[in-house]
């Protein structure tokens, strides 16, 4: 509906006076009917769509507030406008009480009726876009709920065949003769990546359903951030050497506690490596930085990556929900390998993680130069428990 369309019904007794409305409105650019009482404007108003009703109060048969309450009980969204002469003022203000937008007295003046008029417009307007932002959240709430539903299920459907997999190949594995040929040795291996690469898609999916429903069940411990830094690096180094990647790890400051789940912290300062592993290419640099500033507040995480980079409008996109900046269809399966796949979880996840012990993930990053995430901790002696 624009200014031009909406539709306006007058109900008035006085023929010289309806005309001279209709004259008047339609002048004004509106689209306009006419009813010569209250009961005729009813049933028009029943049988018909309007936007705003401009109501004499004072009729014979049906006044002006029957009118009114008839209208805002049946179809509550049209605004009515009464007319009164000043002599029954408060049956306008009464009118008001019961619903009415505004009231004209008579005679009434053309600059103020075009005000009014504007004014009620807009605010239908404004009700309708609000209503129909109403329902597109409404859907969105719905397709939210429908996708936790599908990773829930899905996270739930796939983890017993693989349960039952993973069984058989480390039967397999532990059965298999010491001068098994070689290919069968390699074929059992393969599979078994492949197997922990799809545990970790389970791990992935079922934590994201579980932090969606806010089930945060942490274990939550004192230890040294150096420490669990150290044992990650010792454990990831050997995937950066088979990229040809040179991969270092430094400490800048004093070692410090830290209190928090270390399995789920661990989890996520891989996950940022695999992705400095996963997006620099071969003879590139990963740096794995610890930092602790002397207020004793804070201490820093930083991994530096001379990767590929990311844009500056995709920074903030990263860390939603299966967002991957490259087009996920065509990369590679394994994590390790340039470009490698995923699935667009590890971000969300690393960051809800971070998030849940009171810390931040800051990126900064340049397209083809490289990309830094900080990882912002809290000390344990700043730590409130
Ligand atoms: P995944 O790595 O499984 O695709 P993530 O949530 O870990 O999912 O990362 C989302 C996306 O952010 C990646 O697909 C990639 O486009 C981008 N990204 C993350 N880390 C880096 C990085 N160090 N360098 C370049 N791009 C990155």
């Amino acid at each position: 509906m624009d200014d031009k369309n909406a539709r306006i019904l007058v109900i008035e007794d006085e023929d010289d006076v309806r005309e001279s409305y209709l004259d008047m409105f339609e002048f004004f650019g509106y689209e306009v009917d006419s009813a010569p009482n209250g009961r005729e404007g009813i049933v028009k108003v029943t049988n018909s769509d309007y936007d705003i009703v401009l109501t004499d109060l004072n009729m014979p048969e049906m006044d002006g507030i029957e009118v009114l309450k008839i209208i805002k009980k049946n179809k509550p969204y049209i605004e009515v406008i009464v007319i009164t002469g000043y002599a029954t003022l408060e049956n306008a203000i009464k009118a008001m009480k019961i619903g009415a937008y505004d009231y004209f007295t008579k005679p009434i003046d053309l600059e103020h009726v075009k005000i009014v008029l504007a004014k009620c417009v807009q605010s239908i307007k404004a009700r309708k876009e609000n209503e129909e932002l109403k329902g597109i959240n409404k859907k969105l709430t719905e397709l939210n709920e429908l996708k936790d539903k599908f990773i829930t299920i899905t996270n739930h459907e796939l983890r017993t065949p693989l349960t039952v997999l993973k069984g058989y190949l480390d039967l397999i594995d532990m059965f298999l003769p010491e001068n098994s040929d070689k290919d069968l040795v390699e074929a059992l291996d393969i599979s078994k990546e492949t197997m922990r690469e799809m545990v970790t898609i389970i791990e992935h999916l079922h934590d994201l359903s579980f932090f969606d429903y806010g089930k945060k069940n942490y274990s939550k411990t004192e230890f040294l951030l150096t420490e669990l830094l150290q044992t990650i690096f010792n454990e990831m180094k050997v995937l950066f050497k088979s990229r040809n990647i040179n991969f270092n790890f430094s400490l800048e400051g004093a070692p410090v506690k830290i209190l928090g789940d270390q399995e789920r912290l661990k989890r996520s300062l891989r996950e940022l490596l695999q992705n400095a592993l996963k997006f620099t290419s071969e003879n590139g640099e990963v740096n794995l930085i610890y930092a602790a500033n002397n207020n004793g507040k804070n201490v820093f995480v930083k991994i530096v990556d001379s990767g590929i980079g990311i844009p500056s409008d995709k920074q903030e996109l990263i860390f939603e929900p299966f967002y991957e900046v490259q087009n996920s269809i065509h990369h590679t399966t394994s994590k390790s390998d340039f470009m490698g796949g995923g699935i667009g979880l590890g971000l969300t996840l690393a960051k809800q993680v971070i998030e849940s012990h009171d810390g931040q993930i800051i990126v900064e990053s340049e397209p083809q130069k490289g990309s830094i995430f900080t990882v912002v901790l809290p000390c344990r002696n700043s730590v409130r428990n």
